[in-house]
């Protein structure tokens, strides 16, 4: 018997898809739940916060309101299921807040948020390419000084080093793909906006060619996981990823029994976060 589709893709379900087979399995079709992490919840706090910066009007964007806008999401948080799940220590939510205001201190250091003339912050796009959904939540939308598109995506995790910038490249044209689908206007720009560690921005010029590359790709993502679904083939990619997954006790490349965990674990049917990768 044929597996059910997943019913979209998103930049992460394509990431986990092309890591590891059988994780995306676990996470897109079975639907287990993925514990999250102390960075994942740092990581959506922050981006709230830049968000409630960018809402602000531009003259009150400043590095002391951030401040006070992240102390607001910090309680935001803490107050989630999410959060208490992770039974924080006191010097642990001390770290966490911290860190948090380091990442927002930084961002300073990339831009003046003054100049920003968002028109869209989360912003979920979704668009049909052949039998399946795209979609895709862009952190930040704006205008240029010529009108152009500029996406902006926040990464809380540590930037790339130069030999993994192209990989981490291709979320972007996913995104720029979304826009021209979805808007009709293919961005002048998009960028990677790095607060962790040495914070950079890592900037692309999307093109025709490269979002229609992206299409294609996309086109064969979604080929392969409709043949996986069809011959229940999702085959385990034991990589260095594996210290991350959440389904490690499960898998049969460390002996673990796949069923099993459809049996102890509970399925969920929240989407694939975008925003969840500790590493962005
Ligand atoms: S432990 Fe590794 S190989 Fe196994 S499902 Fe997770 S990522 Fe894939």
């Amino acid at each position: 018997m044929a597996l059910p589709l997943p019913t979209s893709l998103s930049p992460s379900k394509v990431s986990t898809f092309k890591d590891c087979a059988l994780a995306f399995r676990f996470s897109a079709i079975d639907k287990l739940p993925e514990p999250t992490s102390l960075p994942a919840v740092k990581g959506t706090t922050v981006h709230r916060a830049l968000e409630l910066l960018l809402l602000e009007a531009p003259q009150r964007r400043t590095p002391e309101r951030a401040q006070q806008l992240l102390s607001m999401a910090v309680d935001e948080i803490r107050a989630t299921d999410e959060y208490l799940s992770l039974e924080v220590t006191d010097d642990e939510a001390l770290a966490f807040a911290s860190d948090a205001a380091v990442m927002v201190e930084r961002y300073f250091t990339l831009e003046d948020p003054r100049r920003v003339a968002p028109i869209g912050l989360e912003l979920m796009l979704s668009t049909e390419l052949g039998a399946t959904t795209v979609r895709g939540i862009i952190d930040r939308l704006e205008l240029d000084a010529d009108g152009g598109f500029v996406v902006t995506d926040y990464k809380t995790g540590r930037a790339p080093s130069e030999r993994q910038e192209q990989s981490r490249l291709g979320g972007v044209h996913f995104y720029a793909f979304l826009c021209e689908r979805v808007l009709g206007t293919r961005p002048s720009r998009i960028q990677l906006m790095y607060l962790g560690a040495q914070p950079q921005v890592i900037s692309v010029v999307p093109t025709a060619r490269s979002t229609q590359g992206l299409e294609r790709r996309l086109g064969a993502i979604w080929t392969a996981v409709e043949k996986a679904c069809e011959n229940e083939d999702f085959r385990p990619k034991p990589s260095a990823l594996c210290n991350w997954c959440s389904f490690k006790a499960y898998c049969p490349a460390f002996g673990g029994d796949p069923s099993a965990a459809r049996i102890e674990l509970p399925t969920t049917s929240e989407p694939v976060g975008d925003h969840a990768a500790v590493a962005g």
